[in-house]
């Protein structure tokens, strides 16, 4: 078996979802496992299924025996990705993995992660959480390397940083990050390797939470805790904003590339993390919980039943209900089995396809006054079909509280939210969304509120999509976005760009 890049066996391919009818979607999660004598792959395997929340679209592990690199990547979820056979066949000593949700660049088995790119004196696997905002500037470095044609290279950021560090003619890929890193602009938590070393660093402003962890024999590296815990290892610390980690037979270094400027995303404390998850020393679940007993001080209201949107509304519908005295109970039944909404061009599709997923326990609702708690209100068709659904199964009344204030501003450190014009709370203020989504009351947390519950200082915080306030300076508009890459291509042409990765 050579190196390169392998496809899973049936060539599957799903559709992918319409993300802004679910919210805000994460990008992706990353895990970095150094364990000779250990199954790396099924260690990795484990830890992304415990990341499979922070990106559903591709799945990849990358494994090195020291000698050659094989990446393993497919299109759909963990589980649909890897079976016994192929994690047997992924043998070695080191591994990255990678569960994506495409922010920059499409949803295609090209731009699945680990990236693969052979280098002069043997070859390097990368993964990424985050959404670069220099892109546009490192497509031109990437342009400019020696014996490089010239055309497209890649149609995402994390392809276009894997070439840059996979061409080091003059030193070690060590010092080549050193060197590339405090030119890269955005959010990254990256985890990569080449054939005898495990590297991971995090941006400076630790935009998306990376940790470190123990192994008997070994170390990890991942997006949460919570894929430590999965895994069997104990968490050492953080990866701190602006530090490198390497890992090799020799041990462990940490190099500090950047002075750190935390401004950790709020909304992994509000919706992302897994609530199992610490992160800056704060509980997630704790700090949920804590944002539903600020909403019911904030927003109080006379009511018979405190339900959560599940999952991810039950901490603060717990807090809701213990601050408010209201009683708690579930409303909706959720269908765990539908991982995945596949594409729904029209309204009424979409509607739908919440049904599939969500269904009202009539008995709990009819005749009841009810408090429905969720984490984020981005489009409003998902609350409309909701509450559309509570009121057909007898509510009397039905009062919205969001534990997070309205989403105004798109995200360019690796969250699709949606466009600026497609959030439902940047044309109408909250009685106007009350109205529109048809609930018969309305209340946001503040912002205040809802950052003291993290525990965090405020300016140690990005609330950008909030605010509007960006806290790493962005680009003109027409050098950001999702297709930045493939703006210009054909169809035909986009097919083209990644010959190497292509490699089967
Ligand atoms: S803009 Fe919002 S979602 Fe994006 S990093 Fe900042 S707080 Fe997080």
């Amino acid at each position: 078996m050579s190196s390169g890049s392998r496809r899973g066996g049936d060539g599957r391919l799903t559709a992918a979802l319409d993300p802004h009818d679910q919210g805000p979607q994460d990008q992706c999660g990353v895990i970095g496992v150094w364990a000779p004598g250990e199954e790396v792959a099924k260690l990795t395997y484990f830890g992304l299924y415990a990341l499979q929340h922070r990106g559903q679209e591709s799945a990849g592990i990358a494994v090195s025996n020291g000698r050659q690199i094989l990446v393993y990547k497919d299109m759909g979820l963990v589980s649909q990705v890897f079976d016994e056979a192929t994690l047997d066949s992924l043998t070695g000593h080191m591994a990255v993995g990678h569960a994506r949700y495409s922010t920059t660049g499409r949803s295609t088995w090209q731009n699945a992660q680990p990236t693969f790119m052979p280098t002069e004196d043997g070859s390097l696997a990368l993964g990424h959480n985050g959404n670069l905002i220099n892109t546009h500037e490192l497509a031109e470095l990437v342009a400019a390397l020696p014996g490089k044609s010239k055309g497209p290279v890649s149609t995402n950021d994390t392809g276009l940083l894997t070439e840059l560090l996979a061409y080091h003619p003059d030193s070690t890929v060590e010092m080549r990050a050193l060197e590339l890193l405090p030119q890269v602009r955005g959010a990254y938590s990256l985890v990569w390797m080449d054939e005898d070393t495990l590297y991971a660093a995090r941006d400076p402003q630790g935009i998306r939470p990376l940790v470190l962890g123990r192994l008997e024999r070994g170390w990890v590296v991942a997006s949460e805790d919570a894929a430590l815990a999965t895994v069997g290892a104990s968490v050492v610390r953080e990866v701190e904003p602006g530090e490198m980690i390497v890992i090799d037979s020799d041990g462990l270094r940490s190099h500090k590339f950047a002075e750190p400027d935390r401004k950790g995303c709020v909304f992994e404390y509000v919706y992302l993390a897994r609530p199992d998850a610490t992160i800056s020393g704060r509980g997630v679940h704790e700090a949920r919980v804590e944002m539903g007993r600020q909403l019911a001080r904030e927003f109080p209201i006379d009511a018979d039943l405190v339900m959560p949107v599940p999952e991810s509304g039950t901490p603060a519908a717990t807090g809701y209900a213990e601050e408010s005295g209201i009683p708690f109970g579930q409303g909706f039944v959720k269908n765990s089995y539908v991982g995945r909404t596949f594409i729904q061009p029209s309204q009424t599709l979409r509607q739908l396809g919440i049904r599939l997923k969500l269904n009202a326990l009539e008995h709990m609702i009819r005749g009841r006054r009810i408090v429905v708690v969720d984490d984020s209100i981005v489009r409003g068709n998902t609350q409309r079909a909701q509450i559309r659904m509570l009121r057909e199964a007898g509510a009397a009344e039905v009062h919205v509280r969001i534990s997070s204030p309205p989403v105004k501003w798109p995200c360019f450190y690796g969250i699709d939210f949606a466009t600026r014009a497609e959030l439902i709370a940047n044309g109408l203020d909250v009685e106007e969304i009350a109205h529109s989504v048809g609930a018969d009351s309305l209340g946001y947390i503040s912002l205040e509120g809802m950052v003291e519950a993290t525990q965090q200082p405020a300016r140690q915080l990005c609330t950008a999509c909030f605010t509007g306030e960006y806290p790493i300076e962005l680009p003109e508009e027409d050098l950001l976005g999702k297709h930045l890459l493939e703006a210009s291509l054909s169809t035909s042409e986009l097919g083209k760009t990644l010959p190497v990765l292509n490699n089967p």
